[in-house]
């Protein structure tokens, strides 16, 4: 390999929601660049932090909008939370206040499920449609009553966009009402932009950092994730994202580049990490 191809983009990185797709519709640009980048034998990786859906339902998305996409290409936050929870706490009982794919992704896991106060080791706080105030005892219980839980979360999200500007309340809410209960706070929160997802990805793509570009619509998330992870940081402005946004947001949120439609992302893929540093 020379100097020069080791520079070159080899690997990109994508959020869904916002980035490649808004709702059920694709975001302009979006397939162009997705062919170019595997024409061009470039590694294309998705992931999001939404734990209400498999990774099969993010690859059958994306393949019937147009893209069409392995399930082993698509990394979400339940894969760094099942991780977590095997390799820091093997064994633990866990009450996951979640929906059907995380139940699904910890039972696969072999991870033991209990709804017993007296038996949890462990609470997860995620993104749940089906939340209720049963499910607030329960880890009410075991977190404060019994003193024996501790706390995570699948993501850090407030809440997860729509288009037309409305949403959902997403994982931090529920994390927040747990925490204001017992006055316990979440010692790891998993997905972007947390390394454990990185890793993840990693491990399974052999990537390198420095010759991939991560490309979302969120600040706090997205571009948080390439930063801290060493990878090139490209925002899309057609999701959450605006210019003033971006103004207002600190220095260390700044990315690397900042992109309208996607597909401007295409004239830059031979250009090297420095180049496209000092270009934006
Ligand atoms: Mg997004």
């Amino acid at each position: 390999m020379t100097a020069q191809t080791t520079h070159t983009i080899e690997t990109a990185v994508f959020d869904l929601d916002g980035t490649i797709y808004l709702g059920d519709g694709l975001l302009p640009g979006a397939q162009r660049l997705i062919e170019t980048l595997r024409a061009t034998g470039r590694r294309t990786v998705f992931c999001s932090n939404n734990p209400t859906k498999s990774t099969a339902t993010y690859a059958d998305k994306l393949t019937g909008l147009g893209i069409p996409t392995d399930e082993a290409e698509v990394f979400t936050s339940l894969a760094a939370t099942v991780k977590w929870v095997t390799t820091v706490m093997p064994g633990a009982a866990v009450f996951p206040i979640g929906e059907q794919p995380l139940w699904e992704a910890l039972s696969a896991a072999g991870v033991r499920i209990s709804e017993d106060p007296e038996q949890i080791d462990l609470v997860i706080s995620s993104y749940d449609r089906t939340f209720e105030y049963r499910k607030l005892q329960i880890a009410f219980d075991a977190l404060w009553f019994h003193k024996r839980a501790r706390l995570v979360a699948t993501n850090p999200d407030r809440f997860c966009p729509f288009p037309g500007g409305r949403g959902e309340p997403d994982a931090a809410c529920i994390t927040a009402a747990i925490t204001a209960g017992t006055g316990v706070e979440c010692e790891a929160v998993f997905g972007k932009p947390e390394r454990g997802l990185f890793d993840i990805i990693s491990w399974a793509t052999g990537l390198d950092p420095t010759t991939t570009v991560m490309v979302g619509d969120r600040l706090s998330t997205d571009i948080a994730f390439a930063r801290n992870n060493g990878m090139i940081s490209a925002l899309v402005l057609t999701g959450e994202t605006d210019r003033a946004m971006l103004e207002a947001a600190p220095a260390e949120l700044q990315p690397d580049l900042v992109l309208e439609s996607i597909d401007e992302l295409i004239p830059l893929l031979d250009s090297g990490r420095q180049e496209i540093r000092t270009s934006s």
